[in-house]
């Protein structure tokens, strides 16, 4: 790794160009637009994120609120977490735990920095780390490992059995650092009540973990805080949803980034609450004008994105989708699979239920909204089977009223790349012209923008969608 990227901590980095950020508002619109000359390299993502309004700044304090309290959590005698996207964080909200959950870091990196997080990605396969694992991790997790970047406590997880390379990264860090390591086995099934015990047990073995290596007990209290929190965002989220379905969608396109990166950051907290009363409030006024959320207005053509989408410097994807006239329907991430989610009946799936009446009920609660994380939920065996990936995204991109599918992931998903192009073909027998993009999510040197845009515009034009 160069030396010069040891000099400050990655998270504070990140802290600290997120707080500046913030700040540029703070004066004239001229002095912005002043400012922005000074920073050539970052004005594209904080244009992109203030082009949101007034949810852009809010999520703006979200990010800056989350890393903050990751680069502070010594000084505030905190516990600090290093865990997955999979694994919903309100749990740890609730015991007081800072996570660092790894994926959403590497965004971070990736869409701020012109140089991403690719010297703290190459730092883990320096040490021995399979360069074909996923990049999502690998990202942030090199600057852990290379200690340039906040000491970590403990890691838990969710994904074993779930995804070979994420679960492998974690206990690779776990070793390499020599950390508690917790990883939750995963849900067979998610209906089948033999494994719903199994999993149950486990959950509770793993906040057993937690008490022992914070400390304290769970407080009941701030258990049930947080889940009515949780239950508020999904009731937002759900009126969100429903409104996406018209035509035009009435939904900006960044909002399904804000959507699920909000939950990956602040779930059960109330900051993101507040960001999704004021998108829902955005939303509404465009669905009663009967008007796109699209910059431009007109919408020409509606994508389902089935996995990941791709979080290059300024948030590009999204510059190209609303400048094309193109709706963002969602992805893998954007969905919570709550029971009162208005897509839930048409996936064949059983949604949790948030049930604050007593301690046990709280714990199978957050149990069962764990179990449907993404990963977790539908690509944890499978792809064609019942409640898995193929039947999840036909059911979406159809209720969506999605004119074509796209996938993006990482080279280094054995999990989607070993059935992408089955299940392409599986959903261009359902009616959906759908793309597969080469690139990585997080790492430009395996495609660049360049190539994997192109890519992406030919495809709306050959399949002659656009
Ligand atoms: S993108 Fe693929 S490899 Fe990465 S965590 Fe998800 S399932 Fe695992």
């Amino acid at each position: 790794m160069r030396p010069e990227l040891s000099e400050y901590p990655f998270d504070w980095m990140l802290w600290r160009s997120l707080i500046s950020a913030s700040r540029l508002k703070h004066g004239s619109e001229k002095e912005y637009q002043s400012a922005l000359r000074y920073i050539p390299y970052f004005k594209g993502v904080v244009n992109t994120i203030y082009n949101m309004g007034s949810p852009g700044q809010k999520f703006l304090k979200i990010i800056e609120t989350y890393v903050e309290r990751i680069v502070t959590a010594k000084e505030n005698n905190r516990k600090v977490a290093m865990t997955t996207f999979c694994f919903s964080p309100a749990l740890l909200h609730a015991m007081d735990i800072v996570p660092v959950s790894l994926e959403p870091m590497t965004v971070l990196g990736s869409v701020m920095w012109k140089r991403g997080c690719l010297d703290y990605m190459d730092f883990c396969t320096d040490i021995g780390f399979s360069e074909t694992g996923c990049s999502s991790q690998r990202g942030s997790m090199g600057a852990y490992l290379a200690r340039a970047a906040s000491e970590i406590d403990f890691i838990v997880i969710d994904s074993a059995g779930v995804c070979d390379t994420n679960s492998n990264a974690f206990s690779f860090a776990a070793t390499y650092l020599n950390k508690p390591f917790y990883g939750l086995n995963y849900p067979a099934t998610l209906i089948d009540d033999q494994t719903k015990h199994y999993h149950r047990d486990d959950y509770r073995n793993m906040i057993t973990f937690l008490e022992t290596h914070t400390g304290k007990k769970l407080d009941i209290d701030r258990l049930r805080e947080v889940l009515n929190q949780h239950a508020k965002q999904d009731a937002l989220i759900h009126e969100i949803e429903e409104l996406q379905m018209l035509v035009p969608n009435p939904m900006p396109v960044t909002y399904n980034f804000l959507i699920y990166a909000g939950r990956f950051f602040f779930s059960g907290v109330s900051l993101y609450t507040e960001l999704l009363e004021e998108m829902l409030e955005i939303v509404k006024q465009n669905a009663k004008q009967g008007k796109s959320g699209l910059t431009g207005g007109q919408e020409k053509l509606r994508a389902f994105f089935i996995y990941i989408d791709h979080y290059s410097l300024d948030l590009k994807l999204w510059t190209l989708l609303d400048q094309r006239g193109i709706s963002h329907l969602g992805n893998i991430l954007s969905r919570g699979f709550s029971a009162k989610a208005p897509y839930i009946k048409y996936v064949q799936n059983h949604g949790y239920q948030i049930d604050t009446s007593t301690l046990d009920s709280m714990i199978d609660s957050i149990t069962e909204i764990n179990a449907r994380m993404p990963m977790v939920r539908s690509i944890r065996g499978p792809y064609d089977l019942p409640h898995m990936w193929l039947e999840e995204s036909a059911a979406l991109a159809k209720l969506l009223k999605a004119d074509c599918c796209v996938y993006n992931g990482t080279p280094g998903c054995r999990n989607t790349w070993s059935n992408v192009k089955l299940i392409a073909n599986d959903l261009e027998k359902h009616g959906f012209p759908t793309h597969i993009m080469y690139g990585d999510a997080f790492d430009e040197r395996v495609e660049s923008w360049e190539i994997t845009s192109t890519r992406l515009e030919e495809f709306f034009t050959i399949r002659g969608l656009l």
